[in-house]
Order: C-alpha cells, then structure tokens, then sequence
C-alpha cells in the first residue's frame, strides 16, 4: 500500500473503529445502568434514559472520551458508566485518572435523592445504627433505593468481623453533608446521604499527599471491609486513582452483589 493510500485508509477507518465499539458499549452500559435504579428508571430507549414518571435524560450515548479532568465536572450518564469498577481485591494501584465511581451526572442523582441545598433531600432520611455492638453511632441515610436499610445489612456483616478490624470502623467520620467536592464544585454522594466515610485515624485522601505530576497511592484500609461494602454494592474510594479510602457510596450501576 502506497503512503496515499495508507493515510487515505487510516482517515477513513479510524472513526469507524472509534466509534462503533463505544456505541455499543454505551448500549450495554446504559441498560445496567437502568436496571441497577428500578424504583426510578423504566427504560433505555435508544440515547435516552426514560424514568417511571416520564422525565426523559439524555446520555451522551455514542459521544467519543472526554480528557478526565473535563469529564470530572460535567459527566454524562454515559460517561458516568464509562470507567469500569474492578472487582475483588485490588491487584495494585489505580491506573492514572481511573477512578471509578467519580465520574457523576449531578442532574440524575438530584433528582433520585433530592436536592439537600433547597431542603429536597432530609425529609428522605432516616437513622441507622452505625456498628451497635462497638461503639453505637447515630447516622441519618437516606431511605431512596433502600440505601439505609442496605447500609444496616452492610453493619451487621461488619459486626461480624474479626475485632481487630474494628479500630477502621469507628468513629464513622460521617454520612450525610450537604456538601460539594473540593475539586469539582460538584455536589458529593454525601450531600445524597448515600456515602459513609469510615474512621479517619487510618484512611488517606490523595490530595493530603499535595504531589506534584503523579499521585502516589496509599491505603491502610484492609480489603476485608471493602468487600462487606460491595457484596452490598457500595463501592470504594481505596479503588480510585483520586484515592479516598474511608469512603464508600452506593453505586449499583458499577458493581453486582444484593
Ligand atoms: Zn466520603
């Protein structure tokens, strides 16, 4: 093949190649994505995601990747499926800008759990026991997606543990907080009351460590806790490049389990 022919077949193959996987990926992704909020969504169709009252969102189904950072502040909901969550124990550090579970399309989550800045959320709040038999907490969850009586199950399976692992768990540094996220301006999965963060004495936040260039990883949180948290399908910072490993949030869409 001559060199106009070569670029010739490069210009035109590319885009195909390009496109018609994530097309199709998009596809797949956005059913789970519906299927994980059933309270909520009635349906994929086509590039649309259509809820049980008839609101119709846009995805961004078929649009190309984004660079992280932009996607960061104005995720679509194809974009919120894009990074995959990985199961198990983690095999070593996240790969750069791979963290799964911080691309979030705020206008969804607003309108499942309500907007806390205009008092839209609380009233969907109720209380759960944060590890009874260790050191009782009192923690308001919001009730949307059963998230509080998940967490409940979440605690008994922790009680469980062995008690070393408890000096993790307690005291919770929190659940709900009307808050947004310090690098995005974007209302956190706390602000949902869908978030716990786990004992602040052993957990590490990336951006504590103030590097320059790449983010070095650091987690002191045994992964016996994590998975409690996922087989209820929360899941975890401590598998973010943009490490958070006190924290966990409720994420269906990215994780199976009960
Ligand atoms: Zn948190």
């Amino acid at each position: 093949m001559g060199p106009t022919r070569r670029i010739l077949f490069g210009a035109l193959a590319a885009p195909l190649l390009a496109l018609r996987p994530a097309a199709a990926d998009d596809g797949e992704r956005l059913g789970r994505l519906a299927a994980a909020y059933p309270d909520h969504i009635a349906r994929r169709e086509g590039a649309d995601l259509v809820w049980r009252d008839g609101t119709r969102m846009a995805t961004g189904a078929g649009a190309p990747e984004r660079p992280f950072e932009v996607m960061l502040r104005d995720a679509t909901l194809a974009d919120q499926m894009r990074q995959a969550y990985p199961a198990g124990p983690p095999a070593g550090p996240p790969p750069r800008n791979h963290s799964p579970g911080r691309l979030r399309n705020t206008a969804f989550f607003v309108k499942m759990y309500g907007d806390c800045r205009h008092g839209g959320a609380q009233g969907r709040h109720r209380t759960v026991t944060w590890m009874p038999k260790t050191r009782p907490q009192a923690l308001p969850v919001t009730t949307v997606n059963d998230v509080a009586t998940r967490l409940e199950r979440v605690v008994a399976d922790l009680e469980g543990l062995p008690d070393r692992l408890k000096a993790y768990l307690v005291p919770s540094a929190g659940t709900f907080n009307c808050r947004t996220v310090a690098d995005t301006g974007l209302l956190s999965m706390h602000a949902h009351a869908a978030a716990i963060d786990l004992a602040v004495a052993h957990s590490d936040y990336w951006s504590w460590a103030r590097a320059r260039g790449d983010i070095p990883y650091r987690n002191r949180i045994p992964y016996a806790i994590a998975e409690v948290f996922e087989a209820h399908r929360f899941i975890w910072g401590g598998k973010w490049y943009h490490y958070d490993t006190m924290h966990f949030e409720y994420r269906p869409e990215l994780i199976g389990g009960s």
